[in-house]
């Protein structure tokens, strides 16, 4: 299917804030992708038009059953001006399974790439040049069907917006204190988790707003049956460095196969560390803590790269990882990782395209 280009006309073009101005999820580019679907007739007109309101059903079933599903990605611009993507195919990959999941028709992953490129070749000027912006580029299902009664529906809308976010460490890289919800859970093994649906993201708003009040950064998830294995932190996967060994828990179903995570596995054992994915219940890691063998702890995202772990608030008490300070392998992926996306370090696994 060929992609039709609808470009702005100036009076559509949109205010472009100044670079150091850029707060995450603000400002939207020129242009986004559209794509229709009907059950019986597939996917149809493939477009990319001046950024506008979506105009829908008050019955459309994404309003009243959840039945969407986005990925979150970049496009960083290089010293040289050219402008690249991380693993893309990897966003288009998940973004299918979770379509799967959420009994919503796949996209075609070529067209899908095919449309992240037309609209950031479009919206070019829109990449941002200061040191660890990027364009963020988020793809969207959502079932549009005028209907109530719960189904899966039989349209939807695949469309694509992006927006230009500054640097997620402007003052450096920061610890962070986080908040052990062992009281609400974020999702279940055999539930929505390993999918990247808005569900899971509703889920995480009350605990993360009892941190939040208490003066936290982030919740970290325990698993929602025993309240006992770590699960993630944020929207991130988590990390341990147990001594020497790295310690990430496997998927099994209620966490997000996130792309950094698989980046940092893979490199870090490119590095001959060992890496091991396992149950590590949270009286491990205290227990971890108290004896000094935890060296660092982080989340690694796509938004963040990496997120160090300064300390763990858990049953009312404050467990410090070493010193709350950054860890030298947190420091080093997040070099590594960075490095490779802005095209300043070598990319031995062909990540970037
Ligand atoms: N877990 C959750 C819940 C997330 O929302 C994200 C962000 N997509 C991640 C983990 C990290 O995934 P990625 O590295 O692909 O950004």
């Amino acid at each position: 299917m060929k992609i039709v280009i609808q470009p702005a006309r100036p009076e559509q073009r949109r205010d472009r804030p100044a670079g150091d101005k850029l707060v995450f999820g603000k400002n939207f580019s020129d242009h986004m992708f559209l794509m229709d679907y009907r059950e019986n007739g597939g996917w149809r007109d493939p477009r990319v038009v001046p950024y506008d309101n979506l105009t829908m059903d008050p019955a459309a079933m994404v309003l009243h059953y959840g039945q969407g599903i986005f990925e979150g990605l970049k496009a960083y611009r290089w010293a040289d001006g050219r402008i690249h993507l991380f693993r893309p195919e990897k966003n288009v990959e998940r973004f299918n399974r979770s379509a799967r999941r959420m009994c919503l028709p796949e996209v075609d992953p070529n067209l899908h790439l095919e449309a992240i490129e037309a609209l950031v070749r479009i919206d070019a000027e829109w990449v941002p040049r200061s040191a660890g912006s990027s364009l963020y580029i988020r793809p969207t299902m959502i079932a549009t069907e005028a209907a109530l009664g719960v189904r899966p529906a039989h349209e939807c809308l695949f469309y694509i917006i992006t927006g230009p976010v500054g640097a997620y460490y402007p003052e450096g890289f920061n610890p962070v204190r986080i908040y052990v919800s062992d009281e609400y859970v974020r999702t279940v093994r055999g539930g929505l988790g390993e999918a990247k649906t808005m569900a899971n993201y509703a889920a995480s708003l009350y605990a993360q707003e009892i941190a939040k009040k208490k003066g936290f950064t982030q919740v970290l998830w325990l698993d929602a049956v025993e309240r006992r294995y770590v699960e993630e932190v944020g929207t991130m996967n988590i990390f341990f460095r147990i001594d020497d060994e790295l310690v990430t828990p496997p998927l099994t179903g209620s966490i997000l196969p996130g792309i950094t995570r698989d980046s940092v596995i893979q490199l870090a054992g490119h590095w001959g560390i060992k890496v091991t994915e396992r149950l590590i219940s949270i009286d491990e890691v205290m227990e971890t803590i108290e004896t000094g063998a935890m060296k660092e702890i982080f989340g690694a995202g796509t938004a963040a790269v990496i997120s160090p772990v300064g300390s763990l608030f858990f049953k009312e008490k404050t467990y410090k990882v070493q010193d709350g300070g950054v860890g030298e392998w947190s420091r080093r992926l997040f070099d590594e990782i960075t490095g490779i996306q802005y095209g300043e370090k070598e990319d031995p696994f062909g990540w970037v395209r």
